[in-house]
């Protein structure tokens, strides 16, 4: 039957294809696709890991002392009994021949089908016996792992959840395009689907501007975000279709929804195509006003796609994803110095802006989705606060970013401040990693310092940080988030996530305007920037450059090609000075006028 879910749209585009369920096993689950003449080995290591356990449990039957309370003996029959169930051997089969799913992939989806069979029955103590599948599945899985301890242990669901995704490299020969579908997965774990197989993704929590969003419009396949119930609902192995330019995901779609989407996808292609011509068309507005369209990227590899689209830039490189994922093993001076060179040398001789790290939040160092130890974490140790708590962490990073300036036009930018004390410590820093550098007469280069206004403190005192800044960069994300006290992580409240409220419109005015004043280069790096129904607004407040996702310059290009400024200022005014912005956008979107 054809259902659809309803949840954020986040990366656009059309995918059709396979939902892939993430397991909440507490293994560890390798996903990898075997060789025809590997399906009877792989049906074969199932079946030794079950005669393991069947041998396990049968002799602990056997010890059982006398005194053991009945319920003991009993579970040991139930686990016994599901342990030679039919549907869980013949299902697993069918993984393995059918989808050539290797031996854990196939069993932990397995799991999965039955367990649902359980969640349906009526009778709760057969509801129950989920919980003695779901052990004796990991005892299982556990001896296919070589880990003939096969008792549970308990650890992170979460960070066990993101069942090794590298196992799923692009590479493989896919027939049937997969679709992932996961409760949750960390901006950290996401990185690693840049180069894997999905075609697709949705997940139940989630903001709009979530970093697990962002980086999921990196990986430029469509995703949904925050939809909620998807992971319950989704089965595995369901045909669905991800619309992730409505924010909707259709489930066991009918052929006349098939066809629809179709013709969506093929219009898609077309659309792309025809904006792809733009791309070595100049930024430059009616009237005859240059506009700079830079990127956001995540890794140095990402710089490809930045030049791809013509981006004559990178206004933010988010440094933290060099951190990140590694256990809270920090990346070195070498390794950084070697990834900031890669990102400048990607870029062929155009400037870099380089971010120094910002993790905490939605954003924490390993593999957990988020910093649940603190009691606020969007308003605790994060981005330069944790940069200062760690002077020597932070000197590393500072002396990698400079070094890295000898070879490229490098910017540094620095996240999160709001302070006048934060400020001078950060400059005073960035003295002393040159101090450093000279001191072991390493080669550094000059670098242009930036500050980003992402808290509403930051804006409204613009101009002290005019002061001690070359240029700002509006942090619109964090702005918005700050402004309105709306945790952009959490779907529950992205309703209320409003990047056209007159406050916020009113911080980002007024930071532009200051800097024109004073005569200093501004940018916006958030979501903001690359939201084409935003970019006649953003020009008509004197908005001239433009950092986002490689994957929006083309469509920000068109709008910009599109509008005469001169028209624009006075419109905008209006749209600021309005109680409802987003009526006067609509109602100038609907007039056509330029
Ligand atoms: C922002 O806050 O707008 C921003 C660009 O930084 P991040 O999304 O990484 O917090
Ligand atoms: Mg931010």
């Amino acid at each position: 039957m054809t259902f659809s879910i309803h949840g954020l749209a986040v990366a656009r585009g059309i995918a059709v294809g396979r939902a892939v369920l993430v397991a909440s096993s507490r293994v560890d689950v390798a996903h990898y696709f075997i060789a025809t003449d590997q399906v009877e080995s792989e049906i074969q290591r199932v079946v030794d890991a079950r005669e393991c356990v069947i041998e396990e449990i049968n002799k602990l039957q056997q010890t059982l002392p006398k005194d053991a309370p009945p319920e003991l003996a009993a579970l040991l029959d139930v686990h016994m009994m599901l342990l030679q169930d039919e549907m869980l051997a013949s299902g697993i089969n069918t993984w393995v021949r059918e989808r050539s799913y290797n031996a854990e992939w196939a069993l932990s989806s397995q799991l999965e089908v039955v367990a649902r069979q359980f969640d349906e029955m009526e009778d709760p103590y057969l509801r129950e016996r989920k919980g003695d599948l779901e052990q004796v599945v990991e005892r299982i899985l556990r001896h296919l792992k070589g880990d003939h301890n096969g008792l549970p242990q308990r650890g992170s669901v979460e960070a066990n959840e993101l069942v090794q995704q590298q196992d799923l490299l692009a590479g493989e020969q896919l027939e049937v395009p997969l679709i992932l579908v996961a409760h949750d997965l960390s901006p950290a774990d996401l990185l690693q689907f840049k180069q894997s197989v999905f075609t697709g993704f949705v997940t139940d929590v989630g903001g709009k501007t979530s970093h697990t969003a962002i980086v999921a419009k990196s990986l430029d396949i469509p995703a949904v975000v925050g939809a909620r119930t998807a992971s319950h609902l989704i089965r595995q192995d369901d045909w669905i279709i991800v619309d992730g330019d409505a924010g909707v995901v259709i489930i066991d779609p009918s052929p006349i929804i098939l066809d629809e989407y179709s013709f969506k996808q093929r219009q898609a292609k077309v659309d792309r195509e025809r904006l792809s011509r733009l791309r070595h068309r100049p930024a430059t507005t009616l009237d005859e006003q240059p506009v700079e369209l830079l990127a956001n990227i995540e890794m140095p590899e990402d710089t490809k796609t930045a030049i791809s689209v013509g981006a004559v830039g990178v206004g933010l490189f988010r440094s933290e994803f060099l951190f990140m994922g590694r256990d809270g093993q920090l990346p070195d001076e070498a390794e950084q110095y070697r990834a900031y060179c890669a990102a400048v040398e990607g870029m062929k001789g155009l400037p870099v802006t380089i971010r120094t790290v910002d993790v905490g939040a939605d954003k924490s160092l390993d593999r957990t989705s988020k910093d649940e130890s603190h009691l606020n974490p969007a308003l605790g140790l994060r981005a330069i606060r944790w940069s200062l708590s760690e002077p020597g962490m932070f000197l590393t990073q500072l002396r990698a970013i400079l070094r890295a300036a000898a070879k490229g036009q490098v910017n540094l930018l620095i996240p999160m401040l709001a302070h006048a004390r934060e400020i001078q410590q950060t400059l005073s820093l960035i003295k002393t990693a040159q101090h450093q550098l000279d001191a072991k007469g390493e080669v550094y280069g000059p670098v242009k310092v930036g500050a980003m206004i992402e808290i509403p403190a930051a804006a409204i005192s613009v101009r002290m940080f005019l002061k001690y800044f070359d240029f700002l960069s509006i942090g619109t994300n964090d702005l918005i988030q700050y402004t309105l006290a709306i945790d952009r992580a959490d779907e529950q409240v992205a309703h209320l996530y409003d990047p056209l409220h007159p406050a916020v419109l009113r911080l980002v005015a007024d930071t532009i305007s200051a800097c024109r004043q004073a005569g200093k280069s501004v940018s916006i790096c958030g979501e903001m920037a690359g939201d084409p129904a935003m970019t006649k607004l953003l020009l008509g407040l004197g908005l001239r450059s433009f950092s986002m996702h490689p994957t929006q310059i083309l469509s920000v290009k068109q709008e910009i090609l599109r509008a005469d400024t001169q028209l624009l200022q006075k419109w905008a005014q209006d749209v600021i000075c309005s109680d409802d912005p987003s009526l006067l956008l609509e109602q100038h979107r609907n007039s056509k006028s330029v």
